[in-house]
């Protein structure tokens, strides 16, 4: 079946970045000399990149690696921002495990020796928040929407269920705490430290009538934004508790706000240009959901329709089938409601919104970039 090589081709997509990074360490590690010089540094180099945004502005970016420790659900690490103020360091989200929070914190101390004042969790998936205690025992000050801190405890009392039906958990996140917010906020705030100005906006991407806990970090004067998970960037997205059609409106605002660096969740960041095509993707995605439905086919049906579709040429396959299962949920929900007369709730997709999403710029752009990358053989 096509997902079975879908998934051999993303295992061995991993191996052979494993191999890429060892081979390199072992090159640097011995060099012209011969002399064996400091391993750990260079493990630690090898399998992340920092990167510098704009002065004093950098995101931490892990290899598309699956991690043994931690929750398996979140098991590759997202992206982690850190701004360094003449007053301390601000992180924007913290990894999947502490491990890598620490990883980050030992790049922070490559380049500050001030204090960590401020962690922002933009959202409350896994690899955003696992590694808050590592923050936490710097004393910082973590912030979140009132809406994350919601879906964080909520996550925890699914944790705590999910540990009693498989024994293997508890092994797997053994030395993680997960760590709460100590701050919330609702809707937008905004502060500054050491005369950096930061915004911090919820934006309304989840299902009508559950807790909304995205957000997204902007620094006005850098013209930077951290999304977290709601943008990822050649990666297939975790659809969470997401709406899909809020998130692609939410997507739509953010793409007209003046900002030069849009920072993923997963992956490099971008101009807006990439970010569109993003959007173009949900879109892609929600009008393929939709098409299947209107023809009454299977969820594993339509499943097999878009996993052969070169749009899903894209790291973390492994979660294709999630997001396609999640909107076609939601799809199918809005429609039972939408045919069903003595229904008064509404629906959350209404059918003007997704009618043609062809004829959306967005949805051209990212067909465009798809049929340019299957001509190119490109992946
Ligand atoms: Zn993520």
């Amino acid at each position: 079946m096509e997902w079975k090589r879908f998934r051999l081709l993303a295992r061995w997509e991993c191996l052979r970045r494993l191999a890429r990074s060892i081979l390199t360490c072992l090159a640097v590690t011995v060099g012209v000399t011969g002399v064996v010089s400091s391993p750990p540094l260079c493990a630690a180099n090898q399998l992340y990149e920092v990167r510098q945004l704009a002065p004093h502005t950098f995101v931490w970016i892990p290899d598309d690696m699956m991690d043994q420790n931690g929750d398996p659900n979140f098991n590759r690490s997202g992206n982690v921002g850190f701004v360094i103020t003449n007053d301390g360091v601000i992180v924007i989200n913290t990894a999947n495990n502490p491990f890598h929070a620490r990883e980050v914190l030992y790049e922070i101390r490559q380049r500050t020796d001030l204090p960590v004042r401020m962690v922002i969790d933009t959202g409350s998936q896994g690899d955003e928040i696992l590694g808050n205690e590592v923050f936490a025992e710097q004393r910082a000050t973590i912030i979140a929407s009132s809406g994350a801190e919601a879906q964080m405890r909520s996550y925890q009392s699914g944790l705590v269920k999910r540990m009693s039906l498989d024994p293997e958990l508890p092994r797997h996140m053994r030395g993680i705490h997960l760590t709460f917010p100590t701050q919330t906020f609702q809707g937008t705030t905004s502060f500054s430290m050491g005369g950096q100005e930061i915004r911090v906006l919820s934006l309304n991407c989840d299902e009508p009538g559950n807790a909304e806990g995205d957000a997204a970090v902007f620094l006005p004067r850098e013209k930077v934004i951290f999304l977290g998970d709601l943008y990822v960037n050649g990666y297939v997205p975790q659809m969470g508790s997401r709406n899909v059609q809020r998130w692609i409106d939410a997507l739509g605002n953010v793409e007209k706000w003046n900002a030069t660096t849009y920072v993923p969740g997963h992956g490099d960041p971008s101009t807006v240009k990439t970010l569109a095509n993003f959007r173009g993707f949900l879109q892609w995605l929600q009008a393929g959901v939709q098409a299947g439905i209107q023809q009454g086919k299977s969820l594993s049906a339509v499943e097999d329709q878009l996993l052969s579709s070169s749009a899903f040429n894209l790291r973390a396959l492994d979660l294709a089938p999630k997001a396609i299962a999640a909107v076609y949920n939601q799809l199918a929900r809005a429609r039972a409601a939408h045919v069903a007369p003595n229904r008064s709730s509404p629906s959350p997709v209404p059918q003007s919104r997704t009618a043609n999403p062809a004829t959306d710029s967005a949805v051209k752009g990212f067909l465009n970039r798809i049929s340019s990358r299957a001509l190119n053989g490109a992946h």
